[in-house]
């Protein structure tokens, strides 16, 4: 069975980055999965991904789009030539045999007893407190290169074959270094004080160009899940809004239309059921 996408969806977009196939995009009016992409994830996940973020439980199996595991993961390979997919995957068929476990979602809150619901009619909406879990940054320990000249070299003696270490600072263009073993002297020539110099000064700016970026990538990345956090929360609250109205107006009308005995019948109607 393809996931599918009821119109309970409140498109918040939290499921479309999850899909590891890119099945999911925005439909008019909620978002909707294209079944020819969807896998149920299996190659990927042993769940869901969409129904495990998604926070009104509106991915559902489709009951009309019956497909085996072989069919899913041969789409899977067909949609990823570029990833090897042997034999031992990750599928919601074979539930916790994979590595990754479906993340947690935040508790959604439930709808109180139906004798809670309607003495709550009347009070105002309450506010979302409490289900909140802070999010904890891991540290992130960039590890520092040490001073450019405290590198040394080991050098093997072409003459004695033995190995001797010597600092970098040894490696200036003309500087004689001595084996300590068997006493052959080596001129430094240009050649190699160039080799070590480029070497070190290329990768001492690669380092922390890489660093910056990291950084950086960091920084936005978290803005960009802040941001939309907030806007998932806003859907959120703006469908519970919705349902309140709609449950007022539900028992408006049952107050308006009971049927209570003695009650007249209508105008005009020729019977008491009519
Ligand atoms: S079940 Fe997996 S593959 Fe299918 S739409 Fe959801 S996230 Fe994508
Ligand atoms: S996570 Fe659920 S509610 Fe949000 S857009 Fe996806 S299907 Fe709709």
């Amino acid at each position: 069975m393809a996931t599918m996408i009821t119109s309970d969806c409140i498109n918040c977009g939290a499921c479309e980055p999850e899909c590891p196939n890119n099945a999911i995009r925005q439909g008019d009016p909620v978002y909707v999965i294209d079944p020819l992409l969807c896998t149920e994830c299996v190659g990927f996940h042993d769940y869901e991904a969409c129904a495990a973020v998604c926070p009104v439980d509106c991915c559902v199996t489709d009951p009309n789009n019956i497909e085996s595991e072989q069919v899913l993961i041969e789409r899977a390979r067909a949609l990823h030539p570029e990833t090897q997919i042997g034999e031992s995957f990750e599928s919601r068929f074979r539930k916790g045999q994979g590595k990754a476990a479906a993340p947690q979602k935040e508790p959604v809150v439930h709808a109180a007893s139906s004798t809670a619901v309607a003495s709550e009619t009347a009070a105002a909406p309450q506010a979302m407190t409490g289900t909140a879990t802070a999010y904890a940054e891991p540290d992130v320990n960039t590890i520092q290169l040490p001073e450019i000249d405290s590198w040394e070299i080991p050098m093997r003696c072409f003459k004695c074959n033995e190995t001797h270490v010597e600092s970098v600072r040894n490696f200036m263009i003309g500087n004689v270094i001595f084996c300590p073993h068997c006493h052959k002297s080596m001129v430094v020539r240009d050649n190699l004080n160039y080799h070590i110099r480029t070497l070190l000064k290329d990768s001492y700016e690669r380092w922390e160009k890489e660093q910056t970026e990291f950084a950086d990538r960091r920084e936005k990345e978290l803005a960009q899940f802040q941001e939309k956090r907030a806007k998932e929360a806003q859907a959120f609250q703006a469908h519970q809004e919705r349902e309140l109205e709609k449950i007022r107006a539900q028992l408006d009308a049952i107050g308006d239309n009971y049927d209570a005995a003695g009650k007249p019948f209508k105008k005009g109607s020729r019977f008491g059921w009519g």
